[in-house]
């Protein structure tokens, strides 16, 4: 035989060894840390909408999820405290059996070190992928010569902490029940601390927790057991909330790879409208853009994804008017948008974790 006939057997040796290989590490062809990729979401029908969205209610997450959000809550402050116990408590006391972990850690600031505290969130923690919403909790520090006026950080991002809270709450006893027949996806909340500068953004000053958390995250073995992956392979998608509770938002696409997921958002849009799910919302189709690009943003996904970890950044493009003003407060929310956007959420993360309404009337006899 000449070489040249001789390479290709060996090639193909070597390539049988391969996928050998593969086939040892992975259940039909694909490991897990690959499914991510190919992930099909489910299409509720009608009616299963009307059924899961009976249980949203936006008088109670203003009463119970919005009212506590709105205070003074930079890192240290009691009004952070009051905020961590709150989001602990409202996950604590749901039937779906949420795994409430704290990310405490000191870090150095422009006024000197100071501790920062993120939340974490899971249904299932033997679930191998996740689902993550994420959004932070932290209000943006001003300094004493602007007492008298208090930076409540409406859309900056109570709104974004509370819509976590009240799908949690909504979906209750759906998410109870997914997490019962799918062993290996879940949703894993993040409410990260320490997101706005303290003085001036720069690479160190800003971000404090979620850059601790990735850091965390990259560093623990996922599962357990594992020697070669981490809780960053664990993360199927990460889905950050910001600026929201403003009239008019425009969700545009920072990020191809996960453009999909926008598409999906907005042919949620567009069933809820045509339905009547959604108020004041003439077109069919008014948030979500995912063939309009826009520009890059700093915010908390980024260590995650210069990490390597899939992020659907929902942000509005331009900003609300209000944002780092005094006016980002609870009077100059949008009420309808925050109900409409909860409930496109809200349907999004059913589909994602293919989860089913259940029977308000018999939450035991899920379809
Ligand atoms: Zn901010």
């Amino acid at each position: 035989m000449s070489v040249a006939t001789v390479r290709p057997f060996i090639m193909r040796f070597i390539n049988a060894l391969g996928v050998l290989g593969i086939f040892i590490h992975c259940v039909n062809g694909v490991p897990w840390t690959q499914e991510k990729l190919t992930h099909r979401a489910s299409t509720l029908t009608t009616e299963q909408i009307r059924t899961a969205l009976a249980h949203t209610d936006l008088d109670q997450m203003w009463q119970r999820d919005l009212t506590p959000l709105l205070v003074t809550r930079y890192p240290g402050t009691p009004g952070s405290l009051a905020v961590q116990q709150h989001i602990k408590a409202t996950l604590g006391s749901l039937e779906a059996g949420w795994n409430v972990t704290e990310d405490s850690f000191e870090a150095h600031t422009p006024y000197g070190p100071l501790t920062f505290t993120n939340l974490i969130a899971t249904l299932d923690p033997s679930a191998k992928r996740r689902l993550v919403l994420a959004c932070h909790y932290d209000s943006k520090y001003y300094p004493p010569q602007w007492h008298g006026r208090e930076f409540q950080g409406a859309t900056d991002s109570a709104v974004p902490c509370a819509m976590m809270l009240e799908l949690a709450r909504a979906l209750d006893q759906e998410l109870k029940a997914q997490k019962s027949s799918s062993p290996d996806l879940t949703l894993q909340l993040l409410f990260f601390d320490g997101e706005e500068a303290m003085f001036q953004w720069t690479a160190t000053d800003s971000l404090y927790g979620s850059r601790h958390l990735a850091e965390q995250m990259e560093s623990t073995p996922h599962p357990t057991d594992a020697t070669d992956t981490n809780l960053l392979h664990g993360i199927d998608l990460f889905v950050l909330l910001d600026l929201i509770g403003a009239p008019g938002p425009r969700f545009g696409s920072q990020f191809p790879s996960t453009s999909r997921w926008l598409s999906k958002l907005q042919h949620i849009e567009r069933r809820l409208h045509s339905m009547g799910q959604l108020v004041d919302h003439p077109s069919d189709v008014q948030y979500f853009w995912p063939n309009h690009q826009v520009g890059f943003v700093q915010d908390d996904h980024v260590p995650f994804m210069n990490k390597g970890v899939r992020v659907l950044h929902l942000i509005p493009s331009p900003f609300p008017s209000v944002w780092h003003t005094f006016e980002d407060n609870e009077e100059n929310l949008d009420r309808s948008t925050i109900q409409n956007l909860n409930k496109i959420l809200q349907i999004f993360s059913l589909e994602y974790l293919n989860a089913r309404p259940t029977d308000p009337l018999n939450p035991q006899n899920a379809p």
